[in-house]
């Protein structure tokens, strides 16, 4: 397939260098560019490199390139699936859970995910957090004291210069009551060679940090993104991942199984396979909740716990993220006793 160079859409994302934004609308078929320019359509440099004669079916390609599924959205899909709005006090802020607390830095992503959950929200959808917004979202962090945790999510906040990241961990690391930060990023994946030395640097912070890379499939982790993940590993950053669980792309037991490995040899903790959210256009992406539950049960039978991550589905509305099984306890009898299932399936009778 030939990729046409274009201008980056309108904030070309500083952190990642000045790496070029690749577009292949031109390519495309009318149907797919209708597709992309519905969402917005970017991909790195290097994920154009691993994604060169992959199939249009192939579980990279499948996340990546515009789909001319996007453009039917289901009368339950939403802008915003998991309800960012309704929690947020201040612009930047999503602020549902007591102790902790999602900060939305960046508005654009070095790459957009076919499937992505604020794919409504973000990019040329999106506004930049700078200038007095993000003093006012710090401002915020401040006056709560029961703000244990800051999380920075997407936009990726890996998309920030390290200038501006460090500045911003450092806002944050100023104020008493916050004890943990937490990155989630997708650009060790798709951009790894952008974290290098110097990006890493910005990380070096008093606070613990908690770092999770959204990785989805084993093929996404090339020699240059395990380097990437040692550089932050050696930098005493926490790794962690999530992964979204996505029809023809990790449905199934051995792909999950050969990605969770790796993960743990790498020193990353698998944290949480996310059942796909509800938004627009992206229902050819998921599967039944009771597929993900099988699979999860079958992984659980054969695979270290270390390598399993909790499956959740973020409730639509804003109502939290819940652990969706599969479920091993039964309820409790007249005799109070309750029948729970092992790994293999048999029932055992456990009394209280
Ligand atoms: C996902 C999410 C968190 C983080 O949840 P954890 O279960 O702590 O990983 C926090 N706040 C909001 C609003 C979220 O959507």
């Amino acid at each position: 397939m030939a990729y046409n160079r274009a201008p980056a859409s309108r904030d070309p994302p500083s952190g990642i260098g000045n790496s070029t934004v690749i577009s292949m609308k031109q390519s495309m078929q009318p149907i797919t560019t209708a597709a992309a320019n519905a969402f917005d359509y970017r991909v790195t440099p290097y994920l154009k490199s691993l994604l060169q004669d992959r199939p249009a079916d192939d579980p990279l390609s499948l996340q990546f390139l515009p789909q001319p599924q996007e453009l039917t959205a289901l009368a339950y899909e939403t802008s915003d699936p998991i309800g960012d709005t309704p929690f947020t006090p201040v612009p930047g802020v999503v602020h549902r859970h007591p102790d902790r607390i999602l900060l939305k830095v960046a508005h654009s992503c070095p790459v957009y995910c076919r499937f992505c959950f604020r794919r409504d929200m973000i990019g040329s959808k999106g506004e930049p957090l700078q200038g007095a917004a993000l003093d006012a979202a710090i401002a915020y962090v401040r006056a709560h004291p029961e703000i244990w945790e800051v999380i920075l999510t997407g936009g990726d906040p890996f998309s920030l210069s390290a200038r501006r990241l460090r500045g911003i961990l450092g806002d944050l690391t100023a104020i008493e009551h916050v004890s943990v930060l937490r990155i989630h990023t997708r650009v060790p994946i798709v951009a790894p060679h952008t974290v290098d030395e110097t990006y890493v640097s910005a990380l070096e912070q008093p606070l613990p940090i908690y770092l999770a890379v959204h990785v989805n499939h084993a093929d996404e982790i090339t020699d240059a993104v395990v380097a990437a993940l040692r550089r932050l590993h050696a930098a005493g950053i926490v790794l962690l991942s999530q992964t979204v669980l996505l029809k023809g792309v990790n449905d199934n037991v051995p792909v999950l199984e050969a990605l969770f490995r790796r993960l743990v040899r790498l020193k990353v903790r698998p944290y949480y396979l996310h059942h796909p959210d509800l938004a627009p256009g992206t229902s050819h992406f998921r599967v039944p909740i009771d597929v993900g539950q099988r699979l999860m049960h079958s992984l659980r039978r054969t695979m270290s716990g270390l390598c399993l991550p909790t499956y959740v589905l973020d409730i639509p509305g804003g109502f939290g993220k819940v652990p969706i099984g599969p479920m091993y306890v039964g309820a409790r009898d007249a005799s109070g006793c309750r029948q729970i299932q092992d790994p293999a399936g048999h029932r055992h009778t456990y009394p209280e």
